[in-house]
């Protein structure tokens, strides 16, 4: 029998998360070549229990092995949960990054540039036009003009043999965006009138009834915070957030403050936006760093990184008291215009409380309304976005199970049937095959990896559970010195611990596992055997705490060569 062609999509991430988002869209011909496209390649953030964790990225083992089949990478735009993977992914999957064209919109296409730069890569990207249609095979795609809260954000289009698809990632419908720029209704009107045979779309804020406002609400209320403050005024919000920056610049222009830009995440964004356009400051308005304290505080309005209370941001060195140019003083203002990601309230609220501690009057979004306005749609938008594609099969992506289940009910009242909304779990492959029914094919098992200040992917599970347990019970570090040789003692043993007891009120305890360790290796005559007098040494040490104190360290011993001089 003659094979079907299919359409695959391969969610790699972005399925019942809200971050790293990565799919994959397959064109299987019934005879001949695989081809595929990526759509998006982002970072996940570490959920709490994973300690020193940096970051998170997709699972993209399932693409090794068919690098040669990968013919266009597409991406929505420059948040880092859709492009930030691209330095840790693409290097391992391509000898020839110049080989795998990447797509993107003029200000994503920027903001990937200056993701990648300290990366030493050589990408080939292109930049995007609206209204242009792009081949890529058997693919062929345009991108879709939206709002969010990045400018310059696009919805994919992707025309196949099989059907079209609409990718209809992070998006809200700004009805008056900052920049004028509106989402296409009209192309959304007319891709639905020719056929969708399957949206994915953006599910994170159906839980809100009515329409997500629209970001210019945010200068009015600058304007009003502006009025009142007495010395410096202070912003902080998420640093890719051009246009929310753009209204506090407008304000501060207004209020004849200078305006100073602190954080590298802030000041690299801005760059890019300038350069391109996204993004405009008068001259007479910016100031340098370097002159901060040449400008009285009533003149000076800060923007400052670190929203989220990030440990080494700009924001929280000012709230510690030890920035090398800002002092917070009794009049002066700071004005969160974000809400804490959830999971993150603790550093996000005790960098309020240092602020306040330090003097400033604190505005967040639990004491003044409008500060901070979401860049997804509500339901509302929702109901428009599918009422004009209406699309045979819909996929909610972005968003957790609840979100997924919501956008279900609400597709459902909308008319459309209980079979059309997919609800896939990460890693769940949807096939469509000519006569456009959707098959569930495999489902992918894929792992977290994630990146430390190790490299990428080799903190595994141990290294976790390491960390966790010397977070909880600390950790004991057994030092023995040996001769070079490894035959003989060169001192007595040492125990270091942290975390673990107070060392100088628990003197008989580590002498007590001293005389363990010595008596370990007084018991092996030959110390050269040292892996098996370590395992020794931690297991009855370790047996030993429990017994005193019932906690569990950590316990590390480890030898140390001592090479004497010859003389
Ligand atoms: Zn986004």
């Amino acid at each position: 029998m003659k094979a079907m062609a299919k359409v695959r999509i391969v969610p790699l991430g972005g399925t019942n998360h809200v971050t790293r988002n990565m799919f994959v869209y397959e064109y299987w011909p019934d005879q001949g070549e695989i081809e595929r496209i990526v759509v998006d390649c982002g970072i996940g953030f570490p959920e709490e229990e994973m300690l020193g964790v940096d970051l998170v990225l997709p699972d993209v083992s399932y693409l090794q092995g068919k690098e040669k089949t990968l013919i266009g990478a597409i991406f929505t735009h420059g948040h880092d949960d859709h492009i930030g993977a691209i330095p840790y992914i693409f290097p391992k999957l391509f000898s020839n990054l110049r080989a795998l064209p990447l797509f993107a919109s003029r200000l994503t296409a920027g903001l990937i540039e200056s993701t990648v730069k300290d990366f030493g890569l050589n990408l080939n990207i292109n930049v995007t036009e609206d209204n242009t249609l792009y081949k890529l095979g058997h693919f062929s795609f345009e991108l879709v003009p939206v709002t969010h809260s990045v400018p310059d954000t696009k919805h994919v289009l992707i025309y196949t043999p099989i059907g079209t698809f609409y990718h209809g990632s992070d998006f809200k419908f700004d009805f008056t965006p900052v920049d004028g720029k509106a989402a296409d209704l009209q192309k959304m009107a007319l891709a639905g009138k020719k056929g969708i045979l399957c949206l994915l779309s953006d599910c994170l804020r159906v839980e809100k009834e009515g329409f997500t406002p629209s970001e210019r609400l945010i200068e009015e209320t600058f304007e009003k915070e502006i009025n009142n403050c007495q010395g410096k005024f202070i912003v902080t919000t998420i640093s890719s957030n051009i246009h929310r920056i753009q209204q506090a610049v407008n304000v501060a222009a207004r209020h004849h403050r200078q305006v100073v830009f602190l954080g590298r995440s802030i000041e690299e964004n801005l760059k890019v936006a300038q350069r391109l356009g996204f993004f405009k400051i008068p001259q007479n308005v910016y100031l340098k760093k370097q002159k901060i304290n040449t400008i009285a505080d009533h003149k000076l309005c800060l923007i400052v990184a670190g929203s989220q209370g990030q440990e080494d941001s700009a924001l929280v060195k000012i709230a510690n008291n030890i920035h090398e140019r800002v002092k917070i003083k009794p009049g002066d203002k700071v004005i969160f215009s974000v809400d804490p990601i959830p999971g993150n309230e603790n550093a996000f609220y005790q960098t309020i409380d240092k602020l306040s501690k330090l003097g400033a009057i604190v505005s967040y979004s639990d004491i003044l309304e409008d500060l901070h306005v979401s860049g997804h749609a509500s339901s509302g938008e929702l109901k428009i976005f599918l009422s004009l594609l209406k699309p045979r099969y819909l996929v909610p992506i972005g968003g957790n199970f609840r979100h997924m289940n919501h956008f279900k009910n609400l597709s459902l009242n909308l008319g459309f049937n209980k079979e059309s909304t997919l609800i896939l779990r990460d890693g769940q492959i949807i096939a469509f095959d000519e006569t456009g029914k959707v098959h569930f094919e495999e489902i992918l098992d894929l792992k977290t990896v994630i990146v430390d200040g190790l490299g990428i992917g080799d903190v595994g599970r141990i290294v976790l559970n390491d960390r966790k347990k010397m977070s909880e019970e600390g950790i004991v570090v057994v030092v023995i010195p040996l001769k070079r040789d490894k035959k003989r003692l060169l001192a007595e043993p040492e125990i270091i611990s942290r975390g673990f007891v107070f060392m100088r009120m628990a003197k008989d305890l580590i002498q007590e596992a001293k005389m363990i360790v010595r008596k370990i290796l007084e018991r092996r005559k030959n110390l050269e055997d040292w892996q098996e007098i370590k395992n020794e040494i931690e297991k009855e040490l370790q047996l030993f705490f429990f017994k005193e104190t019932q906690r569990e360290p950590m316990i590390l011993a480890v030898i140390i060569n001592i090479n004497f001089p010859k003389i």
